[in-house]
């Protein structure tokens, strides 16, 4: 089963790679031929977990990545299906309920609904503080929160080739269109990217971009090649899909036009990354993963790295050395470990800070320094990315020391700030500010922003709209 010793560029694909892409959802899983050595209880607490939270596999995951004789344990299996425990105990029983007596779907997704809103759908003001306006209107599809660096969200891209059940971008996925960030209009998003010459780095998100068809794609990228908008240097894609879909960049129908698209990017004269989520080694094992890397490195993009650090999937040193050591062997760039946010089923998956840091520091030392390109712990919180730094002892006190790699305000980037040490804390939100300080330095700089915010928000909202 372990591929890892074979030179990517020497490995012939198999047949059954040439596949194409069959992806099953809730309402596929009593056809599911694996999913049949769960009992029918089982399988019908699934579906009541998958109407909550996203849901979606495909054939690659299922029949090559998961294995089977492991489960429930096989972080694969847990970090594509839905599971029991992933809802509360009452929750769990409502849904199983409604499933049990046959309700009608529009009431299983009413209850579903009020559910999804109880789980912080939009972690870290995403909603209200980054999307910025022109001429008073809110961009649709793009979000600006660091100065040098603009998210934009394709309509079309808003779905991934599988889904992870932990993750917080499922608001989007569970088709409450007021929840979407949508975009049709390309233009807006050149319009804004021409008068903000500070912005360096554009960043195509979703969901997954590549779940687009490569003339779709296109219509999104090469607009950011105009020579007008020169000051962009870099193009970053992010992505599942080497992981849960290398076939997107081997033998999909339109995977040399990807390919192309990408060599066109780097013919512009920018940088194109694509920063890549990796969970698990066991997604890079494959032949045809190991030839999906190989094939974009090909075309002088850039792969970078990133996965959140998730409880039963990815929560031990061992599998961040695999991971890293095996990206580094095939000319990935390890880049940021994350940790889990505060949403979805988050008590199911969450690390605790403390326990982050050693898994993160075991691996760390045992990576070269090629490895150590990666960040991390980091918190992708409200005010800003904050890297859990290390643990440190400061006088008679044991503190966290903590710092912003990316800030609403680029002035705090960098500038080391202490927690108390808490064993059990998993998120800013439960850090308390070291030495007796009332509040972190940069508490009242940001009050002060987000209140600017809305008040700006709430006038332009009003010169713009139609008297
Ligand atoms: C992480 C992130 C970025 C990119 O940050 P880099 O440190 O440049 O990778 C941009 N915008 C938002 C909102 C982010 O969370
Ligand atoms: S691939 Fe990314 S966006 Fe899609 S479900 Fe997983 S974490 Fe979320």
């Amino acid at each position: 089963m372990l591929y890892g010793n074979l030179r990517p560029g020497r490995l012939k694909i198999a047949r059954r790679d040439t596949r194409k892409f069959r992806v099953y959802s809730r309402k596929d899983i009593e056809h599911i031929p694996e999913l049949q050595r769960l009992s029918h209880a089982e399988r019908v607490a699934m579906r009541a977990v998958a109407a909550v939270l996203p849901f979606r596999v495909n054939s690659y995951v299922v029949e090559e990545l998961i294995d089977w004789s492991n489960i429930p344990e096989d972080p694969i299996y847990q970090l594509t299906f839905p599971q029991p425990e992933m809802l509360s105990k009452a929750d769990l029983a409502r849904m199983i309920r409604l499933v049990n007596r046959k309700a009608s779907s529009e009431e299983i997704k009413a209850a579903a609904r009020a559910i999804q809103h109880s789980l912080n759908p939009h972690p870290a003001g995403q909603m209200e503080l980054n999307v910025p306006l022109l001429d008073g209107v809110p961009v649709a599809g793009l979000q600006h929160k660091y100065r040098e660096t603009v998210l934009l969200f394709p309509a079309a891209g808003q779905t991934c080739h599988s889904y992870c059940t932990y993750c917080f971008r499922w608001a989007q996925f569970v088709g409450d269109q007021d929840m979407k960030f949508a975009n049709r209009e390309v233009e807006s998003w050149i319009r804004y990217l021409k008068i903000n010459p500070e912005v360096r780095s554009v960043l195509l998100t979703g969901g997954d971009p590549m779940v687009m068809r490569s003339g779709v794609l296109r219509r999104y990228v090469e607009p950011l090649l105009d020579p007008a908008l020169g000051h962009v240097l870099t193009i970053r894609i992010g992505t599942k899909s080497p992981a849960y879909w290398p076939q997107r960049f081997v033998t999909d129908e339109d995977a040399d036009d990807i390919l192309a698209l990408f060599s066109e990017v780097r013919a512009s004269g920018r940088h194109l990354a694509l920063m890549a989520h990796y969970s698990h080694p066991r997604e890079l094992e494959t032949p045809i993963a190991q030839e999906a890397v190989r094939r974009i490195l090909e075309t002088g993009a850039v792969i970078r790295t990133q996965a959140p650090l998730v409880r039963r999937v990815n929560d031990s040193a061992e599998a961040w050395v695999r991971l890293w050591r095996e990206q580094v062997r095939l000319g990935a760039v390890p880049y940021y470990m994350f940790v889990e946010r505060d949403t979805g089923p988050k008590e199911y998956f969450k690390v605790p800070l403390a326990r982050a840091l050693q898994i993160f520091n075991g691996a760390y030392r045992r990576v070269s320094g090629l490895g150590r390109t990666v960040r991390g712990p980091s918190m992708s919180a409200t005010p800003g990315k904050v890297l859990v730094d290390g643990v440190a002892n400061v006088g008679a006190e044991q503190v966290f020391v903590l710092k912003f790699l990316q800030a609403r305000d680029p002035a705090w980037v960098g500038r080391p700030f202490f927690a108390s040490y808490d064993e059990d804390a998993a998120w800013l939100d439960e850090l308390e500010p070291a030495f007796g300080r009332g509040e972190f330095f940069y508490e009242a700089a940001f009050r002060k922003f987000t209140a600017r915010q809305s008040s700006v928000r709430r006038r332009d909202e009003k010169a713009a709209a139609p008297a």
